[in-house]
């Protein structure tokens, strides 16, 4: 399909892609994402605890937390703002993206997240900014950045004045504990949707950090064999730590490898009866989108890539699994296009769950049926997730 790329009307590639699936809402679509959404989520802990005993743990550490309408294990905090960032000072202090996402929700500066700094004293301001200059906001600093090069971790400055303010979720007892994992609704939505069950083999394609591995464990009781890939060493040992600091590495066969080739080098042909694809994608639905910059060619081969993990699938699936496939973006090349891809080229079945997806959208597409999450719809994060059958 044509499209022009960077005009004004369409605000560059963000705007061109998302038009394409949102039309005239694409405008008010890019806005909200800017934004993080009136609510964060956590996964509650099941092997562990159980919801209410959470909720009065969070509330024991003066955070307030709600159980969820429609997701049973999930629990959200409520995000207040915006609010202005003002600042005594202006030396400008350089942050990765997930530092300064982290930031904007009022979250304390620590070391690892700093890309650059200036010279500056113990209790100076500082504007904590993205790479590109976005000011996310104003740090009191608790060391000298003299002491802050010796150091590899730690706090480096307290948030003094944020756009947004979040619970401090980090330094909550639920979460050092392992009661609670941090996780968006749909993230946490996927894996209920995959319905996995006692006594199955489950494939987790794209398995790190462990958000879905690891509910995927407590779903099934840790009575199921789950074989998680990801592509390198390092990725699994982030895998192996995230569940064990939740008790969750129960019957977990963590594999470092490219599961693009799952079906050929390891003996699992028609074996599984769940398989869950949660591969890169352009991240267009992670909120709040910070210093967007992913091309249009990005997006086409982040989709061709994608379409790998479906083929292995394809080989590993049993006849009668189920396939959940999702992604937090919003494009149509990622999502409903392989979909269409993976029922018209490679002989999947669209299936469609008996039960109500929460939060989602139903969307028809060329035959295909997916379900999107949107900012414009109950606030979210912009997710798809598509069920397929062999
Ligand atoms: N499901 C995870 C998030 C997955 S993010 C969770 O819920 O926590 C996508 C993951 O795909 C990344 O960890 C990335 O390393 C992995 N990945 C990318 N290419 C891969 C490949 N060829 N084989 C296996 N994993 C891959």
């Amino acid at each position: 399909m044509a499209f022009e790329l960077h005009n004004k009307k369409n605000k560059g590639v963000i705007g061109a892609l998302l038009k394409r699936v949102y039309g005239s809402l694409a405008e008010n679509l890019i806005e909200l994402l800017k934004k993080p959404p009136s609510r964060l989520y956590a996964r509650v802990n099941t092997i562990k605890s159980t919801r209410s005993e959470v909720l009065e743990a969070l509330r024991k550490d003066g955070i307030e937390a709600y159980a969820d309408e429609n997701i049973p294990d999930a629990v959200y905090f409520e995000v207040k703002g915006p609010y202005d960032v003002e600042c005594p000072g202006e030396k400008r202090i350089v942050v990765d993206v997930r530092t300064a996402v982290s930031l904007m929700l009022g979250a304390d500066l620590y070391r690892p997240g700093i890309l650059k700094a200036p010279k500056f004293d113990r209790s100076e301001y500082l504007l904590a900014v993205t790479s590109r200059g976005t000011v996310v906001s104003c740090i009191k600093t608790v060391v000298s950045s003299e002491t802050m090069q010796s150091l590899t971790r730690g706090v480096v400055g307290v948030n003094v004045s944020s756009p947004y303010k979040a619970p401090k979720l980090a330094e909550s007892k639920a979460y050092l504990k392992g009661l609670i994992y941090p996780q968006s609704a749909p993230s946490i939505i996927t894996s209920h949707v995959l319905k996995p069950k006692t006594g199955m083999l489950i494939v987790d394609m794209n398995a790190a950090p462990g958000g879905k591995t690891g509910h995927i464990v407590q779903l099934v009781g840790g009575k199921a064999l789950i074989v998680a890939f990801d592509r390198s060493e390092k990725k699994v040992s982030v895998l192996q730590n995230t569940l064990s600091k939740l008790g969750l590495n129960i019957s977990v066969l963590a594999v470092p490898a490219d599961s693009r080739f799952a079906h050929i080098d390891f003996a699992l042909a028609s074996k599984a009866d769940r398989v869950l694809i949660d591969p890169p994608c352009s991240n267009l639905g992670v909120r709040p989108l910070l210093d967007y910059d992913r091309s249009l060619n990005d997006v086409l081969s982040l989709s061709n890539y994608q379409k790998h993990f479906l083929k292995a699938a394809r080989s590993i699936l049993k006849k009668g699994g189920i396939l959940v496939y999702s992604t937090c973006t919003l494009t149509l090349d990622e999502n409903e296009e392989n979909v269409v891809y993976a029922v018209e080229e490679l002989g999947f079945s669209p299936y469609e769950p008996p039960e109500q997806i929460p939060y989602a959208e139903k969307v028809s597409y060329k035959g295909i049926v997916g379900y999107r999450f949107s900012p414009l719809k109950n606030d979210m994060p912009g997710y798809f997730i598509a069920v397929l059958t062999l």
